[in-house]
């Protein structure tokens, strides 16, 4: 497995693969592996003749009073999981190499990024289009792969790639859960104990809502009642719990075809996001 540290390296790699025809997948990743960014990098092997993971910690998607400081770095332990993958080359990055001094561009989306976790936290998806674009850019596959665990993101990456002409065609990759439905998730690893009992709840209580809102029950019903039970279930807050359109994300009406039932939720400094289909 190759590992590129500088733009030129990745660049240099990925022109020779090219230049023998081969099909090129990237798996862009913020580190902090586990079997969900392992689910993105088997698809992209089934679809392409090279896999790249990235792994960049992108300051620029953090609010000044997130979790940035104590994210998990540990590089060795990702690198011997990607290694075991079969992965081709990993793009690691330090933050000089991708916002060198001076830097000064934005990439900014309207619409789908001021709703839900864009309402939220602030500034969040102009530093994920930011890095996209740049990651695409560098990297220059076929095929970039994205999990649905972050489904909102997924729709904003869907839609910078299409407003923006980019030649990248994007996958999205169902969400790999622990088998009590908790979604994978680096942040996963912050929950205690007790926490981690807690946390269980917002899986059940989205597949519930959306089980109910395909059953006929009123949207805002189910959801204000989901809502109260992930506070009785222990959750500190509900940033949103919501049935929306999968694609324009826009609010959700009946037929409720597409539809999906999305959550944030906050347990102690963690905050957790899941979403699900409305199964009509
Ligand atoms: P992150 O490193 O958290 O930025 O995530 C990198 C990619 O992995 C994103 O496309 C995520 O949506 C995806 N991902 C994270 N958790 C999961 C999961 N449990 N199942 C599938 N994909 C995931």
């Amino acid at each position: 497995m190759g590992v590129a540290k500088k733009v030129v390296d990745v660049r240099s790699c990925v022109a020779e693969w090219r230049r023998n025809g081969l099909r090129i997948a990237v798996v862009p990743t913020m580190g902090g592996l586990h079997a969900g960014h392992v689910s993105l990098v088997r698809a992209a092997q089934v679809v392409a003749d090279r896999v790249i993971v990235t792994i960049f910690l992108n300051p620029t998607q953090f609010g000044a009073h997130e979790d940035l400081g104590m994210y998990p770095a540990e590089r060795n332990r990702d690198l011997a999981l990607l290694e075991a993958e079969g992965v081709d080359l990993v793009f690691m990055p330090t933050r000089e190499d991708i916002y060198p001094p001076g830097f000064a561009t934005r990439v900014v989306m309207d619409d789908l990024t001021d709703l839900m976790c864009g309402a939220l936290r602030p500034g969040h998806f102009d530093g994920v289009t930011q890095v996209v674009t740049k990651l695409f850019n560098i990297v220059g596959a076929d095929v970039a792969v994205f999990g649905e665990k972050d489904w909102q993101q997924l729709q904003i990456v869907r839609k910078l790639v299409a407003d923006l002409n980019m030649p990248v065609e994007i996958l999205g990759c169902p969400t790999v859960r622990e088998p009590d439905g908790l979604a994978l998730s680096t942040r996963n690893g912050y929950l205690s104990g007790d926490a981690r009992d807690v946390a269980r709840a917002l899986y059940r209580s989205l597949s519930l809502v959306a089980e109910e809102i395909a059953n006929g029950v009123p949207t805002e019903l189910a959801c204000a009642q989901a809502e109260d039970g992930l506070r009785g279930a222990g959750f500190d807050s509900v940033d949103y719990l919501e049935c929306r359109d999968g694609e324009t994300l826009r609010l959700a009406m009946a037929p409720f075809k597409g539809a999906r039932v999305f959550g944030a939720a906050v347990l102690g400094e963690t905050r957790l996001i899941d979403n699900v289909a409305v199964p009509v």
